[in-house]
């Protein structure tokens, strides 16, 4: 195969912000089709659902699924059904058990699935992980805080059951905390903010342990109102302190930044793909959702203020 023919599923924030132009600057794919109930692009091939793409569409090898995770693994079954290649936006599933029959499925499909954590593709993340590899980590707190208006508006989803509220953008810094420490860590106290009129939390504090009791402490909050968002991870270790910051998109050593780059996740996460396809693998990392639902499960919940949009 080489020109990889693709098509995105749910063409909402995420798909036109950051997939669409990531496709349009790789070489490797054609665009040939979007599925989305209310969206159209122009120049290619429009679909109301996946399943009409499937039965009346141009001949396509992969799709990228960008709804919610409450809809995604449906979609993602019968893509692969169909021999398609599937490129999940994250998190991978709802729950944990769907991804298991995920896995199944493209072994059995003989298709590439890619559960996509675009976070970690962010430039210092690879850089980070070998700086910590030598030395010895003493705590680890995280800060993640945006203004739901600005990044989630109108998302009536993440407010219901397998939306994840705080945690949709929560579980990035999960993402790269798994990809750059050295060791697993898990749960010992979550404290959850429930807005009264919604199923999911606003804002969360976490704390976890490793296997040799490091303390990793985490902030996310949706209520950054009128103030840039805080995408930071602190590393204090035996040899210095390291700060990812922007999301990974500038280090510093000490406080002295190491650089600062352009994010180009998502060239990254189709650049992953691509290979992926190409090499006949799947990738399928579920631990960063593993913490959130390990979060719902043990979190004490404090019901707060009402959200209104
Ligand atoms: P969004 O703006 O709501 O877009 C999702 C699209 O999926 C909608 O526009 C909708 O398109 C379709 N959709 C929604 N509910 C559906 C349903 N029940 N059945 C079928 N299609 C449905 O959300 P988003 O921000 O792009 O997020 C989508 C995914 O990307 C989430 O998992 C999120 O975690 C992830 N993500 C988001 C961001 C971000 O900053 N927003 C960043 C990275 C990753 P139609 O109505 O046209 O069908």
């Amino acid at each position: 195969m080489d020109t990889i023919r693709l098509a995105i599923v749910g063409y909402g924030k995420i798909a036109r912000d950051q997939h669409h132009p990531a496709i349009a600057g790789h070489t490797g794919y054609r665009l040939d089709a979007v599925a989305s109930r209310n969206a159209e692009v122009a120049g290619v091939a429009n679909f109301e659902s996946l399943e009409a793409l499937l039965e009346e569409g141009p001949e396509i090898d992969a799709v990228s699924l960008c709804t919610p995770a409450t809809v995604r693994t449906a979609q993602a079954r019968l893509a692969m059904a169909h021999g398609k290649h599937v490129m999940l936006e994250k998190p991978p599933g709802a729950t944990l058990a769907e991804i298991e029959i995920l896995r199944e499925d493209a072994q059995r499909c003989g298709v590439t699935l890619f559960a996509s954590w675009h976070s970690r593709h962010a430039p210092y993340v690879a850089q980070a992980r070998r700086w910590l590899t030598t030395r010895k980590i003493q705590r680890v707190d995280i800060e993640w805080k945006e203004d739901v208006r600005v990044w989630h508006p109108g998302q009536a989803w993440i407010w219901q059951p397998g939306g994840m509220g705080v945690f949709d953008p929560g579980i990035n810094a999960l993402s790269i905390a798994t990809a750059i420490l050295p060791r697993p860590f898990y749960l010992v106290d979550a404290q959850l903010q429930v807005p009264g009129n919604c199923q999911t939390p606003i804002a969360a504090s976490l704390d976890f342990i490793d296997g040799v009791n490091v303390p990793i402490h985490a902030e996310f909050d949706f209520r950054q109102a009128d103030t840039p968002p805080i995408w930071d991870i602190h590393v204090e270790t035996d040899d210095g302190r390291l700060t990812l910051t922007r999301g990974g998109c500038e280090m510093l050593i000490d406080g002295q930044s190491q650089g600062m780059q352009e994010d180009a996740e998502y060239a990254g996460l189709y650049e992953r793909f691509a290979n992926l396809i190409h090499q006949g693998q799947s990738d399928l990392d579920v631990s960063p959702l593993r913490h959130v639902a390990d979060a719902l499960t043990l979190g004490y919940r404090h019901t707060v203020d009402d959200f209104v949009e």
